[in-house]
């Protein structure tokens, strides 16, 4: 038997932030980072958020969250006492909300709504029971993946994504790319979640390359905005698999940004998990799908068209793919890559890969 369930009503596009008009005499607690507290487009949240609630801001919200984050954030959330939670940003500042209201529900603290909206196209975060949270003494990221975590609304407002620059773009683009290609083949895949999968891929290779050559191309921020909501869902009820069991690591350890981290590990991934006959199917009839490749074409044949053209797309974003190519000493990741082999091993995303790997196989990944 499968299940499908989407908990999280979602409102996009054009005037979607106008829903905050209907919120009334509440208190409403928005958790963000100072650089978007800062900027005009929290101003759009405020201004849609009428005068007759009482409005708190919390902006201690960093890049990776950390345990202590979410700490503060209870204790704070404990003294506004809110009855609406607005988790506003990236995947940071979303899943720092999650981690918030998850923890703080444990000892007490209930909120009525809680509300997601995103600023960046990637982690899908505002429709996925995931949130990831990082320990710096450990250097882990642990991903926690709990129903009571789905947002009760997203806003996807594609404004609020055109401040975002080219290099964040491309980061993040290929981070919806790399949940949409984990569920397609992860084990807990079904014609609902392959359906996300499928559409959210086309999208992302159709408007990623325009979202970063012009990030106030409105149709373009759209429809990566989507890509990144419908990517969220797939995973969200697929799982995901080896690449983000690797990448939590390479976040934790050598703090690479998560989509980059996922983009450079995403065609070696590919190769590996195309062994398993099944995922090599589905890769290629995603290549098949997107043009990549005819309908005659060898599953293989289908494979390695799929993994250029990955290649190359991430060429016209000045990322190599290799772990090498970043600019961090050599030294510093063989101190490293066993600790990050033996975590990705632990990682919970890996239990829904396609196929089982050994810590040698997460080596060769990693080394690229
Ligand atoms: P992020 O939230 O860390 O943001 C990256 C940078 O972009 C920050 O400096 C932020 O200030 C800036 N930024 C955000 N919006 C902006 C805007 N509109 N204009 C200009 N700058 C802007 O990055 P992210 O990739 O969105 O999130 C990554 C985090 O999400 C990681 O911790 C990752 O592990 C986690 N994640 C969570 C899920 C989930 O389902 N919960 C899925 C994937 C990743």
């Amino acid at each position: 038997m499968a299940i499908f369930t989407v908990k999280t009503r979602i409102y996009s596009g054009a005037d979607s932030l106008s829903w905050l008009q209907t919120l009334h005499d509440k208190k409403v607690w928005i958790v963000c980072d100072g650089f978007l507290a800062g900027g005009e487009n929290l101003k759009m949240i405020t201004d849609n958020i009428g005068a007759d609630n009482e409005t708190a801001l919390f902006t201690d919200i960093i890049p990776d969250p950390p345990i202590a984050t979410v700490v503060a954030g209870i204790t704070e959330m404990s003294r506004v006492q809110p009855q609406v939670v607005i988790g506003f940003g990236g995947g940071s500042a979303l899943d720092s909300a999650k981690g918030i209201i998850f923890f703080g529900r444990k000892l007490g603290i209930a909120i009525e709504t809680f509300i997601a909206i995103p600023t960046t196209s990637g982690t899908g975060s505002e429709v996925t029971s995931a949130c990831v949270i990082s320990d710096p003494l450990t250097k882990v990221k642990y991903p926690l993946f709990d129903d009571s975590i789905y947002p009760d609304i997203a806003i996807l407002e594609p404004r609020l994504v055109m401040s975002v620059p080219p290099a964040v773009t491309a980061n993040t683009g290929l981070d919806v790319l790399t949940h949409a290609l984990e569920a397609y083949v992860a084990v807990g895949a079904t014609d609902f979640t392959d359906a996300l999968a499928e559409k959210a891929v086309q999208m992302v290779l159709l408007y990623l390359g325009k979202a970063y050559q012009n990030g106030h191309q409105q149709e373009a921020r759209d429809k990566m905005h989507n890509a990144s909501t419908l990517a969220g869902m797939a995973f969200s009820q697929a799982g995901l698999g080896l690449n983000h069991a690797i990448a939590h690591q390479l976040g934790g350890q050598l703090h690479i940004p998560h989509g980059l981290a996922n983009a450079l590990l995403l065609c070696h991934v590919i190769r590996f998990n195309s062994r398993d006959k099944t995922a090599r199917a589905k890769y290629a009839r995603l290549s098949k799908l997107c043009g990549l490749a005819n309908f005659q074409s060898t599953d293989d044949y289908c494979v390695a068209n799929l993994i250029n053209h990955l290649r190359n797309l991430m060429l016209q974003f000045n990322i190599a793919g290799t772990l090498s190519s970043l600019n961090i000493e050599r030294p510093r990741v063989l101190e490293v890559i066993d600790a990050m082999s033996t975590a990705a091993l632990h990682d919970v995303t890996l239990a829904s890969n396609p196929l089982p790997a050994s810590v040698a196989d997460i080596r060769g990944i990693i080394h690229g």
